[in-house]
């Protein structure tokens, strides 16, 4: 058996980077990942402004409070004043250049003016008051977004306010999504005896399309040989990745590894890990390539919980790393145990659990990989070494859905 490092080393080793990018505009690149740095052409700000509503003076003409100033001119922000003479102040706005000579601004609140044109000021200003220093957001020619991230609001406002309209992105990543087993019944249909309803081909839709995947739901396979290669040969035409859920366990009915074999590799991998011990990995090659080209293959196990967990753990950082994420590893967070967990496994258990009002975390009560139940009341996993029992108060690694998904 393999340790999940290991057989996530694995995947990630094959996992190159889609190759082709393009410029998007802004307006369509929230959960795109950026394909190369981002440098910034300009200074933010780009001149020393006033960070409030009031007077911008030179300090040496405050030295108490209840100066009396004349106020030479007005401000507001969008227009650049003269310098400041000296012995006078200027009405200055949020946002307004602070003019040359002023070293200060006091706030409105702190100051009264009178009708006559002059200014009160109950304040004794210290230098650099309320001015935002030009530059202290960005310095022109400094790399402000690495490649790899992945753009969500605040990374789109950022290259906005460097004045970019377009971002260089990588493709969106194309997937084939199968179902096999004939036990099978799609929702909204009637149930068959023996049937039950397939979830895993919708969950799955729904968590590629959040890492946006473009998915093509090629349906679901009759356990067939035959059909599980035609339609495996089919999706390997136009598509980055082929994933498979179920049959790739090694029962009769279970015909995904040898189609796989038959229409390209497979490396069948037994994994330490609970739920989700089975997982196939492999390429389909593509029909007419002359076996140069292929598509990627995941097999997922079938039961929805481990389905569900496997793509976590295994899919989400293989799907990352193929965008061209620069981070692929899920945040670990060190948390305390709200509950006993007192049988121990002999492999390293994702143990759905969720967070208490106190920050802690308990455990669902039934951990079977085929109640997905689980994993809506849950928030996240408990990552639990083999062989290891915990108690309330001890501490535990928790990975919370919210940070992957
Ligand atoms: P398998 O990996 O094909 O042996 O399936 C393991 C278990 O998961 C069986 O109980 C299947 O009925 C169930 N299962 C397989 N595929 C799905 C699916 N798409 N939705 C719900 N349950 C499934
Ligand atoms: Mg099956």
């Amino acid at each position: 058996m393999l340790s999940y490092e290991e057989a996530l080393d694995h995947l990630l080793a094959a996992a190159t980077p889609v190759a082709e990018t393009r410029r998007l505009p802004l307006a369509a690149v929230r959960g795109r990942f950026l394909a190369e740095a981002l440098v910034s052409g300009v200074t933010v700000p780009p001149l020393d402004n006033s960070a409030m509503d009031g007077y911008a003076v030179r300090c040496a003409d405050v030295p108490r409070a209840g100066v009396v100033l004349p106020v030479s001119q007005r401000i507001p922000a969008g227009s650049v004043g003269a310098p400041l003479s000296p012995g006078t102040a200027a009405r200055i706005f949020t946002g307004a250049p602070v003019p040359p000579g002023a070293d200060a601004v006091v706030m409105q609140e702190l100051c009264e003016h009178g009708a006559d044109g002059r200014v009160i000021i109950n304040d004794v200003p210290r230098p650099g008051q309320n001015i935002r220093r030009a530059g202290e957001d960005i310095t022109a020619g400094s790399e402000i977004l690495a490649a790899g991230t992945r753009l969500g609001p605040a990374e789109i406002g950022l290259a906005a306010s460097v004045g970019i309209a377009e971002l260089p992105v990588r493709r969106r990543l194309r997937v084939a999504l199968l179902s096999t087993g004939d036990e099978l019944a799609e929702p909204g249909q009637p149930l068959p005896p023996g049937g039950i309803y397939n979830s895993n081909r919708h969950f799955l839709r729904a968590l590629f399309e959040t890492y946006g995947c473009v998915v093509t739901d090629a349906g679901h396979v009759p356990d067939t040989l035959e059909a599980t290669r035609a339609a495996l040969r089919e999706a390997a035409a136009a598509h980055d990745l082929i994933v498979t859920t179920g049959g790739v366990s090694v029962g009769e009915e279970d015909h995904v590894k040898p189609a796989v074999e038959a229409e390209g590799a497979l490396s069948l991998w037994k994994i330490a890990i609970k739920p989700g011990k089975p997982l196939a990995f492999g390429h389909i090659d593509k029909v007419g390539a002359g076996g140069t080209a292929h598509t990627a293959f995941i097999g997922l196990p079938g039961n929805p919980v481990s389905c569900f967990v496997t793509f976590l753990l295994f899919l989400r950082p293989y799907l990352l790393k193929r965008m061209g994420a620069a981070v692929v590893a899920p945040p670990v967070r060190e948390l305390v145990s709200a509950s006993h967990w007192s049988k121990p496994e002999d492999r390293r258990s994702f143990l759905r659990a969720r967070l208490t009002a106190d920050g802690r975390v308990e455990l669902y009560p039934n951990q079977s990989s085929g109640v997905l139940t689980s994993c809506v009341w849950a928030d996240g996993l408990v990552d639990t070494p083999a062989h290891q029992t915990f108690a309330p108060g001890d501490p535990v690694r928790f990975l919370a859905f919210s940070d992957m998904l």
